[in-house]
């Protein structure tokens, strides 16, 4: 199989996300995670950060992922990377509706590009980006939830 995109905010990327790119790797040779700005999340972590967080977190799949941040609209980013796959992952009933909206204004769009949806694994169902950042906030540990690097962003970001 191809190349498929997994977009979203990555605000920051957690266990759960690696844990949806790890399992698309079974189905597609190559995941680009990319990473765009959504409109109704307080970006927090520059993206130039969330960039970098990524490709550390995820530096075990060596060349069979890679990390790209992107301002365009999603169709036209899945069709200039020369594919017709994006991944997402889900956790909740909430989840499962925000998604449909989203693939199907997407494939109004783009009626040829498919959508591959992931349940999450019951490991880190319970693991969101927004709690991460809450529970950062108050200088709480996140180490069970996010990689080392994103741990230490935050103990740094504390320090300065
Ligand atoms: P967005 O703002 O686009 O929802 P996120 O970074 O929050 O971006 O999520 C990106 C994708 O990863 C979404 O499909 C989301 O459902 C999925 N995801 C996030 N956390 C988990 C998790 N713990 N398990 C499985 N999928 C997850």
């Amino acid at each position: 199989m191809p190349t498929v995109v997994y977009p979203g905010s990555f605000n920051p990327i957690t266990f759960g996300h690696a844990n949806i790119v790890e399992r698309g790797l079974k189905l597609f040779n190559h995941v680009v995670v990319a990473i765009g700005t959504s409109a109704d999340k307080d970006p927090d972590i520059e993206l130039h950060d969330r960039i970098e967080l990524c490709r550390e977190a995820l530096s075990d799949f060596g060349g069979h992922v890679s990390v790209e941040g992107f301002n365009t609209l999603l169709v036209e980013f899945v069709r200039k990377h020369d594919t017709k796959f994006v991944l997402r992952g889900l956790r909740t009933v909430t989840d499962y509706d925000y998604e449909f909206q989203m693939l199907e204004m997407n494939q109004a769009l783009d009626p040829s590009i498919e959508y591959v949806l992931l349940p999450t694994s019951n490991e880190w169902s319970h693991v969101s980006s927004t709690r991460v950042r809450e529970i950062a906030s108050y200088g709480g540990d996140v180490s069970a939830f996010v990689a080392p690097c994103v741990v230490e962003y935050y103990r740094n970001l504390k320090s300065d």
